[in-house]
C-alpha cells in the first residue's frame, strides 16, 4: 500500500473509530474550527462577545473568586458591551493565580469534567490552573487545524520531540500510546537526547517518512544538528512547528535547511493553550475566535508588551486579563494569506528574559543573545543575570577552549560594556553543558532580578 491510500485510509477509518470507542470528542470539534479560518474580523468579535457573556454568566454564579471580584469593580455579567465590562477587571497577575487558584475554580462542573494541571515554574513558581475537559478537548482538535495550516493532511505520520513526563499513571501511559498509534505520532523526549543511542533512531525515524516535525526549538535544533553531523536526510518533512522558546533566526535557517521545510512557529502556554500561530506567509496569527489577547506596555522599557489574555472557553476556571509573564506586541495590518485573524509579533520571550539595569532600564534578552548568531565556535550558551550589575555568561566551547573562543568572548563583553556604559559586569564560565529548566526548556538569557515579575 502507498503512503498515500495509507494516509487516507487512517484519516477515514481509523482515527474516527479510535476516538469512538475512547469517548473523545476532537473530531467533532474540528470542522468548526476550521471554519473559523474563514470569518470575518467582524464574525470573530462577534463570537468574543458571545464567549464573553457565557463566561461571566459562568464566573458571577458558580465562581467565589470571580463574583466577588465582578462586584468590587462594577462588571455586569450582562452589561450590554461585554469588551468594555471586560476593560472594568484589573490586570490578573501569577502572584493572584497562586494565591486564589482554588477559589478560582467554577463550582458548576464535577470533578471528572475538570484537570488540573500545573505549569512548568521553569521561569518562576509554578501556577496551578483547573481545565475542563472540553477545553482540553478543544485544544486537541485545535492540533488539526494547526496541521492543515501547515499543509498536512489528517493521518500522515509526524515526529514530536518534547518532554515526555515520567510522572504518570499505567492508565494515562496506555491512553497516551493509544492516542500516538491512532495519530501515527513518533515521540522523542527532549530530556534524553543521547546522541550515541539517537543516531540509529533518528536514522530509522526517517526511513518511516514523517510528514512533519513538532517541538521544542532546542531540542528540534539538536536533531538537527545530530542529522547533519550523521549524514542523515529527511526528505519526506514538508514543515517543522516549533514551540515553547523563542525562535532565534539562527536556529530557523538551521532548521529550513536540513529538513528542507518551512517553519511554523507557534504560541501558547500550559495555562492558555493556543495563542497564536504563524502562517505560511509568516505571519503570527492570534487564535482571535479562543482567546481576547491584549498588549500592555511594560514600564521602563521602549516597546516591550506584556501579552495580557483571557481565553474564551474554559469554564473551570476562567482567567480574565491574564498577564502570562511573556513579552509580544500587536502587529497592524493584514496578511496575504486571507486569515483575517490580528496578527502579533512571535512571542519575544518572558519578561524575565529581558534584564534590568540599576536605574529601572529594561535590556531586551534578544540583544544579549544576538551575539551569538551565527557563531560557530559555541555550541551553547546562557546570560543570567544574578544581580542589577552582574551577568554570569555560562558557554559550551564547540571543541577545544583556544584563543578564538576567548577572542570572541571579550568581544562581547567590551561592547556589552560600552553600549551600557559599565552597567553590567559580565562574568564568563566554561561549562559541559546548559542547565535547562525543570520542564526541558533551555533559556538563552534569564534574570533572576526579574524573575518573579
Ligand atoms: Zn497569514
Amino acid at each position: 500500500m502507498d503512503e498515500q491510500t495509507r494516509t487516507a485510509l487512517h484519516a477515514k477509518y481509523v482515527i474516527p473509530a479510535a476516538y469512538r470507542l475512547l469517548g473523545d470528542r476532537r473530531l467533532r470539534l474540528v470542522a468548526a474550527l476550521m471554519e473559523r479560518d474563514s470569518w470575518t474580523r467582524e464574525q470573530a468579535r462577534a463570537h468574543q462577545a458571545g464567549r464573553l457573556e457565557w463566561l461571566f454568566d459562568i464566573a458571577a454564579r458558580h465562581n467565589p473568586y470571580w463574583s466577588a471580584e465582578f462586584q468590587k469593580h462594577g462588571l455586569n455579567p450582562r452589561g450590554s458591551d461585554p469588551f468594555a465590562e471586560l476593560a472594568k477587571l484589573p490586570v490578573l497577575t501569577k502572584d493572584e493565580v497562586r494565591a486564589n487558584w482554588r477559589q478560582m475554580r467554577s463550582m458548576h462542573l464535577p470533578d471528572f469534567a475538570t484537570i488540573l494541571d500545573t505549569s512548568s515554574g521553569s521561569t518562576g513558581m509554578p501556577i496551578t490552573v483547573h481545565h475542563s475537559r472540553t477545553y482540553r478537548e478543544l485544544h486537541a482538535a485545535m492540533m488539526y487545524r494547526v496541521r492543515a495550516w501547515m499543509g498536512l493532511r489528517t493521518g500522515e505520520p509526524i515526529l514530536t520531540v518534547r518532554a515526555d513526563s515520567g510522572h504518570m499513571t499505567l492508565k494515562k501511559k496506555l491512553l497516551r500510546a493509544m492516542r500516538k498509534r491512532v495519530e501515527r505520532e513518533t515521540l522523542i523526549d527532549a530530556f534524553r537526547l543521547n546522541p550515541a543511542t539517537l543516531k540509529r533512531r533518528l536514522a530509522r525515524i526517517s526511513a518511516d517518512g514523517p510528514a512533519a516535525i513538532f517541538g521544542y526549538v532546542t531540542a528540534v535544533a539538536t536533531i538537527a544538528r545530530l542529522s547533519r553531523q550523521h549524514d542523515i536526510s529527511w526528505p519526506s518533512v514538508r514543515a517543522v512547528a516549533t514551540s515553547s522558546e523563542p525562535l532565534r533566526e539562527a536556529d530557523r535557517a538551521l532548521l529550513c535547511e536540513t529538513f528542507g521545510a518551512r517553519v511554523f512557529d507557534r504560541y501558547g502556554s500550559r495555562e492558555v493553550l493556543s495563542i497564536s500561530m504563524e502562517c505560511d506567509h509568516g505571519s503570527h496569527h492570534i487564535f482571535a475566535d479562543c482567546n481576547v489577547v491584549e498588549f500592555e506596555p511594560v514600564p521602563g522599557s521602549t516597546g516591550l508588551h506584556h501579552v495580557v489574555v483571557t481565553p474564551l472557553d474554559n469554564d473551570a476556571m476562567p482567567m480574565f486579563r491574564y498577564r502570562n509573564g511573556d513579552t509580544a506586541s500587536a502587529v497592524a495590518g493584514a496578511c496575504a494569506c486571507g486569515r483575517t485573524s490580528p496578527l502579533m509579533t512571535a512571542c519575544e520571550g518572558r519578561v524575565c528574559n529581558n534584564f534590568v539595569t540599576r536605574d529601572g532600564r529594561l535590556v531586551h534578552g534578544v540583544y544579549f543573545a544576538f551575539f551569538f548568531n551565527y557563531c560557530e565556535l559555541f555550541r551553547s550558551f546562557q546570560f543570567r543575570q544574578t544581580s542589577h550589575e552582574n551577568i554570569d555568561l555560562l558557554v559550551v566551547p564547540e571543541g577545544r577552549y583556544g584563543p578564538d573562543h576567548e577572542a570572541f568572548l571579550e568581544r562581547c563583553r567590551r561592547r556589552i560594556r560600552e553600549d551600557y556604559n559599565g552597567a553590567f559586569q559580565v562574568h564568563t564560565r566554561i561549562v559541559d553543558e546548559i542547565p535547562r529548566t525543570q520542564t526541558g526548556k533551555h533559556l538563552y538569557t534569564i534574570s533572576d532580578v526579574l524573575r518573579n515579575v
